[in-house]
């Protein structure tokens, strides 16, 4: 009965979330929202992580974790320092060696009781201090008593007065210097340790000594006081997170093995040529649960025996980028804003149109279908943005009307060059949007992760003087080689034309910008292509993307949504896209009204868009626009 009991809920939540974007959350503003106190029970998503997490955080295993920056690794290896038992933590003391001043000596006691220790050394010296002062007084007062009454001499008295002073002044330095340097300090903490070394120089990472101006004349600084933890001294019993794990250099990577495998590691100075250089501490315990994390990349550049290490004593897992949207999940999503909204303090919480809003670009930033995104630090990002412009506003509530402002301020990077660079190309006229040209067509790629860019392609078929061949240039070369390939195939199917005799001159008009993935531009080369040996003009308010197959299917590409808004800008009226990336499609309100989006699943539909003007009466274009996909899959497969 229960279980029926949830199906019907499931049920009714699913209707729900038709026309429901808070999931059924009823709220007037994010302030109602609950947040849930311990850092792990926050995490949004990222179930398969978690788990781990928990788990390894219980064995205390190394974790390494890969995936997109800003989907909550580091807010994991924090959440996972929360999860470690306290009652381990420990404090770790430096003492003078009176055997050998370049080799201190290390003492690890129990946490809090470092600070004891400190006080009862000073105390002791303070007490020293003070009765070295009543011997001083006393002497001084007897030998300046003795010049003054007896010998008739207060001149020579109170020379002598001042040499005793200052022979007990220096005297007493070295007593204060003998108190222990307390190395890591654990006294008030919370929990764990959690010590963030991404990208740590090595005396951040693996301690350090400082280095000593006055190396001798009793104005030195004892060479136990000079010494500096590192990051895996101070994450001792706790955790050590380390992003971008391979861009450590290879000896701090050597090194950090070291410290996991020995469970201590000694300090030593850093720069060669300094005093701190001579010191080299006793083992310093480093007994901490290592966080490492990158991207896929990260995985293959870091020391194989680093990560055979981790991988042998702990867990990998996978970050996801993006979770299916329910309605239990638009809830979480409420509270992440609630979450963001508590973590900066100054920001007015959301309204429920506000929430929606941002629900709504986590579904568009997804770029999937029933999918919301889960790099999350850049949603954030934008929560912390609307919130700004909110609370400059003096207003009560964040708005929906503050979320689309701030859409449109927080660009990436990315987004701001190619919008720059569209600017740029309207000014020297590059973009042609209108009338026709034949062997030239608006590609459209995409840049960096969330910005299209219009890419325009001109090909021109010449004779050959010997074997045809493919002639492009840049870093698509490969891409038009195997999207020019595909092409003949199909042109040789329908023309007597065999294009593997001709030379295929492919440039692509925007050469030389960085970034661009043009992966996805065949269809675009393909109909550049079929123009110029038909001379067959382009409608140049049209801009397509998609990949073509041999059999001239048009397949689903990434970036659909980014690529048609590049396009809407740049002043394009058509989009042709592939339909199975209809789906894909969250462009913004205002550029639904500028363009006409058109998916296609061939590219006799893709020509049928493109090409202006009739077709030569059974020409290649003729015979290509009225086939249709399972009829050319007849021809060429059957
Ligand atoms: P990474 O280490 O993967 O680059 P972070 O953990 O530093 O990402 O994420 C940055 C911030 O983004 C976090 O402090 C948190 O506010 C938010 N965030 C990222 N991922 C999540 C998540 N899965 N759940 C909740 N908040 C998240």
């Amino acid at each position: 009965v229960e279980s029926l009991g949830s199906d019907v809920d499931a049920e009714v939540a699913d209707e729900i979330s038709e026309d429901n974007l808070l999931g059924g959350l009823e709220i007037e503003s994010t302030e109602e929202v609950e947040i849930p106190d311990r850092l792990v029970d926050q995490v949004i998503g990222q179930d398969h992580a978690r788990d781990v997490v928990m788990k390894a955080a219980k064995q205390r295993r190394h974790v390494m974790m890969i995936g997109t920056p800003g989907t909550g690794k580091s807010m994991l290896a924090k959440a996972m320092s929360q999860l470690l038992p306290k009652e381990d933590l420990q404090d770790v003391l430096v003492y003078h060696n009176p055997d050998d001043g370049n080799e201190p000596k290390v003492r690890t006691v129990p946490a809090g009781k470092g600070d004891q220790i400190i006080d009862a050394h000073k105390e002791e010296a303070r007490k020293r201090n003070q009765m070295r002062s009543f011997l001083m007084w006393v002497i001084i007062a007897i030998v300046v008593g003795y010049a003054l009454l007896i010998a008739g001499r207060p001149l020579l008295g109170i020379l002598a007065a001042g040499v005793i002073y200052l022979a007990f002044r220096y005297g007493s330095r070295g007593s204060d210097a003998m108190i222990p340097n307390l190395l890591v300090n654990n006294s008030d903490v919370t929990s764990a340790p959690f010590e963030d070394a991404t990208g740590a120089h090595a005396g951040a990472l693996l301690g350090d000594v400082r280095h000593d101006p006055f190396q001798s004349g009793g104005m030195e600084t004892p060479s136990h006081d000079r010494v500096e933890p590192g990051a895996i001294h101070k994450a001792n019993k706790g955790v050590l997170f380390v992003d971008e794990i391979n861009t450590l250099d290879i000896r701090s990577q050597q090194k950090l093995m070291t410290a996991i495998q020995e469970g201590e590691f000694s300090i030593t100075g850093q720069s060669e040529r300094s005093s701190g250089a001579m010191v080299q501490t006793e083992p310093v315990p480093t007994d901490f649960v290592m966080v490492a994390a990158g991207n896929l990349d990260a995985m293959e550049n870091m020391h194989p025996a680093l990560r055979s290490r981790i991988k042998g004593y702990g867990y990998e897992v996978y970050m996801d980028d993006t979770i299916d949207d329910t309605p239990e999940m638009r809830r979480k999503y409420a509270r992440f804003i609630a979450q963001e909204v508590e973590k900066d303090g100054r920001l007015p919480h959301f309204n429920e149109q506000a929430v929606e809003e941002v629900i709504l670009e986590a579904q568009r930033r997804a770029g999937r279908k029933d999918h919301l995104t889960l790099k999350l630090r850049d949603l954030g990002g934008l929560v912390r943005v609307a919130g700004d412009i909110a609370r400059a506003e003096d207003a009560e509530y964040t708005t929906r009307d503050h979320v689309l402002q701030a859409k449109r301020r927080s660009r990436s990077i990315e987004q701001q060059i190619a919008d720059d660079f569209i600017e740029r190309r309207k000014d020297y006229e590059l973009t042609v949007s209108d009338g026709d040209v034949v062997g030239r067509v608006n590609g459209l790629a995409v840049m960096g992760e969330d910005s299209g860019i219009m890419l325009p392609v001109m090909a021109e078929v010449t004779p050959s003087q010997g074997p045809g061949q493919v002639i492009a240039t840049g870093q698509l070369k490969e891409m038009a080689e195997e999207s020019v390939k595909n092409v003949s195939a199909i042109i040789k199917k329908f023309s007597d034309e065999d294009i593997s005799e001709k030379d295929v001159h492919i440039q692509f008009v925007q050469a030389g910008q960085q970034g661009v993935d043009g992966d996805s531009a065949s269809i675009t080369v393909a109909t550049a292509v079929i123009s110029a040996l038909e001379d067959a003009p382009v409608e140049q308010d049209v801009a397509m993307t998609g990949s073509l197959s041999v059999r001239g299917d048009v397949l689903p590409v990434g970036g659909v949504t980014h690529k048609i808004e590049a396009a809407a800008k740049a002043g394009i009226k058509t989009v042709i896209i592939p339909k199975a990336n209809e789906q894909d499609v969250m462009i913004e309100e205002e550029y639904e009204e500028m363009v006409e989006i058109i998916p296609v699943s061939h590219i006799s539909e893709v020509l049928e868009v493109a090409l202006s003007g009739e077709p030569e009466k059974d020409g290649l274009i003729d015979r290509l626009k009225n086939i249709t996909g399972s009829a050319l899959e007849r021809e060429i497969g059957g």
